[in-house]
C-alpha cells in the first residue's frame, strides 16, 4: 500500500515540456558535470523582488534582497518537473548525448571546432539548462513562455527569438561555477488613444561552468530582443563574445582568443538591467563572493514612457 501511495504521488504534476505525467526527479545541472566541476559543501542562494513605477528612475524593492547558504553542492540539487519517458529519456537525452563532449571541452578550455548542426546541439543543451534553472528557482521567476519550451522539444533547437552568447572565462568570482538569473515582467500603462499596451516578459541568464561562460537573453517582444542584441553588439567586450544562437558562423572555432575577466562577467550579467531598468542593489553582487551563486531574482516593472 505504501508503495502504491508513493507511486501515485510521483505521477502527480505535469511535465513542463510535453504536459505529460510520470515525472522523474532530475538534477538541475547535468549529472556528468560533477566529474568536471569541483563540488562545494554549500552554495549560496540570493533573491529579491522589485517593482518600478511608471516615471520613476529607480526600482522599489517589494521583497528586500536576501540570501541563504544551502547545504551541499548545487550540483546535487534536484527537481521533479520533467517526465521520464517522453522527455527525459527521449529528446532531452538525445540532445545531451550530442552536446556533452562540446560542453566538456569548453569547460576545460580545450581547442576544437564545430559545424552548424553541432552548434545547434550545443544551443539546445543550453536551452534545456536555462529552462530547468528557471524552474529550480523560486516561484514567480519564470519568464520563458510555454511555446518556447514546445519549440525546443519539437525541433531540438531553441526558438530563433532566443539569443545565446558563449565566451571563455578564467577568473575567480564566478569559479568554479556560478549562475545568475534575472526575470522581469513589464508593462507600460496605456496613455490617451495609444492602440495597445506594451507589456511582456524577459529574462537574462548568465552562468559559468569552469572556463565556459554562457549568456542567454529571451523576451516575448521582438523590439526588446532587437534592442538587446544591438546593446550587446555595442558593448565594450562584445568582440570577446561568440554568438552561438541564432547561428552566424558555419564553423565555430573554440576557444576565442580573448578571455572574459571577472568584472566583465559582472558587467554582462548586471549592467543592462541596472542602467535600463534602474535596478540598484541586486542581490549577490559584488560583496558575497565566497559561495557558489544560484541567484533567483524576481522583478516586475512598469516602464516609464521615456524609456521606449
Ligand atoms: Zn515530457
Amino acid at each position: 500500500m505504501v508503495e502504491k501511495t508513493k507511486k501515485r504521488f510521483r505521477s502527480q504534476g505535469h511535465c513542463i515540456f510535453c504536459g505529460g505525467t510520470g515525472l522523474s526527479k532530475e538534477h538541475i545541472w547535468s549529472d556528468w558535470l560533477k566529474d568536471l566541476i569541483p563540488g562545494n559543501s554549500e552554495h549560496g542562494e540570493y533573491w529579491g523582488s522589485m517593482h518600478r513605477k511608471s516615471g520613476m528612475k529607480d526600482v522599489e524593492w517589494t521583497e528586500p534582497s536576501s540570501s541563504s547558504a544551502r547545504q551541499g553542492s548545487v550540483l546535487q540539487r534536484k527537481v521533479r518537473i520533467v517526465c521520464e519517458r517522453r522527455c527525459n529519456n527521449g529528446w532531452m537525452s538525445r540532445v545531451v548525448g550530442r552536446a556533452k563532449r562540446h560542453v566538456e571541452r569548453m569547460i576545460l578550455g580545450q581547442a576544437f571546432q564545430i559545424d552548424r548542426k553541432e552548434q545547434t546541439d550545443l544551443a539546445a543543451w543550453i536551452g534545456i539548462t536555462t529552462i530547468i534553472q528557471e524552474f529550480a528557482n523560486r516561484q514567480g521567476a519564470r519568464r520563458i513562455p510555454h511555446e518556447d519550451r514546445t519549440v525546443l522539444m519539437n525541433t531540438e533547437a531553441p526558438p530563433l527569438s532566443w539569443s545565446i552568447w558563449v565566451a571563455r572565462y578564467t577568473g575567480k568570482w564566478w569559479a568554479p561555477m556560478g549562475h545568475y538569473h534575472i526575470p522581469i515582467s513589464y508593462s507600460k500603462p496605456r496613455t490617451g488613444d495609444e492602440p495597445s499596451t506594451l507589456s511582456g516578459e524577459l529574462q537574462l541568464t548568465t552562468f559559468t561552468l569552469g572556463e565556459l561562460l554562457v549568456h542567454v537573453f529571451t523576451s516575448t517582444q521582438a523590439e526588446i530582443i532587437e534592442a538587446y542584441r544591438s546593446y550587446i553588439g555595442r558593448a565594450s567586450n562584445s568582440e570577446k563574445l561568440q554568438q552561438l544562437w541564432p547561428i552566424i558562423e558555419d564553423t565555430l572555432h573554440w576557444p576565442p582568443s580573448s578571455l572574459f575577466r571577472d568584472h566583465e562577467v559582472d558587467s554582462l550579467a548586471f549592467d543592462w538591467v541596472e542602467r535600463k531598468w534602474g535596478a540598484r542593489g541586486l542581490p549577490g553582487r559584488p560583496q558575497e563572493r565566497d559561495v557558489l551563486r544560484l541567484a533567483s531574482w524576481l522583478a516586475s516593472a512598469i516602464q516609464g514612457g521615456r524609456d521606449n
